[in-house]
């Protein structure tokens, strides 16, 4: 059995962190829609294309696309110990498209990182990226009025910067995207056994830790592979 999992939440919840803590201790891929999306628009691909507006406006990239990603991504024999999603899915018509991608496999493990919107938006006009690898910078990196930014990413010397999306009007609607389109999804999981809702405004290696235990008992309790596993 494999640990399949998805972690929900808005932006700025801290989903893409701690999805790459966990994939590296459990040894299983981080599958990011976004990162993917990034990646097609730096590449300069039909799909590239077709999101660059979309995302920097704030809205999000239509169904279709991004089920057909998911499931060419979900094909792949790397996600046969498990995989977790970050960022997919964030529509009903999404979470249904899953649960087809699903049958046959270990049933999904929701994780719901929950955090008050103040503290998301207060995150998300901060938060630096790496300009080349996309790595968010190191806590209490900030840039000053100009913008500038006195430290360089420590995973490949890129310079950090705001993600275009980040500045103030574009979070407010990301944010009026995900209650609108996304906090749904709460509800269209919340009654299975294998959903955990996690507080989110602890320190990141609270969170971790929160996740982790999480995990292992219900993984443990639906008889998935990877519980108390590090
Ligand atoms: P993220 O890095 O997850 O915040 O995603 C950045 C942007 O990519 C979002 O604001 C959307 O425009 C787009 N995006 C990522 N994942 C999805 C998805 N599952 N459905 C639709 N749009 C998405």
């Amino acid at each position: 059995m494999a640990l399949n999992l998805i972690f929900l939440g808005p932006p700025g919840a801290g989903k893409g962190t701690q999805a790459d803590r966990f994939a590296a201790a459990r040894g299983i891929p981080k599958i990011s829609t976004g990162d993917i999306l990034r990646d097609a628009v730096a590449a300069g691909t039909d799909v590239g294309l077709k999101a660059k507006a979309v995302m920097e406006s704030g809205a999000l990239v239509g169904d279709d696309i991004m089920i057909a990603i998911v499931r060419e991504r979900l094909d792949r024999s790397d996600v046969r110990r498990g995989f977790i999603l970050d960022g997919f899915p964030r529509t009903v018509a999404q979470a249904t498209a899953l649960e087809g991608i699903m049958l046959g496999r270990s049933p999904l493990i929701v994780i719901d990182i929950q955090v008050p919107e103040a503290e998301l938006v207060r995150r998300l006009t901060n938060r630096l990226i790496c300009v080349n690898c996309g790595a968010n910078a190191p806590e209490g990196v900030t840039a000053d009025s100009s913008g500038a930014v006195d430290a360089r990413c420590q995973r490949c010397g890129g310079k950090f910067v705001q993600r275009v999306d980040d500045g103030d009007a574009v979070v407010r609607e990301r944010l009026k995207v995900y209650q609108q389109k996304t906090r749904p999804l709460v509800e269209f999981y919340s009654a299975r056994p294998t959903f955990c809702a996690i507080d989110g405004a602890q320190p990141p290696t609270r969170v971790a830790e929160l996740i982790a235990s999480a995990v292992d008992a219900v993984s443990g309790e639906v008889g998935v592979a990877g519980g108390g596993v590090r």
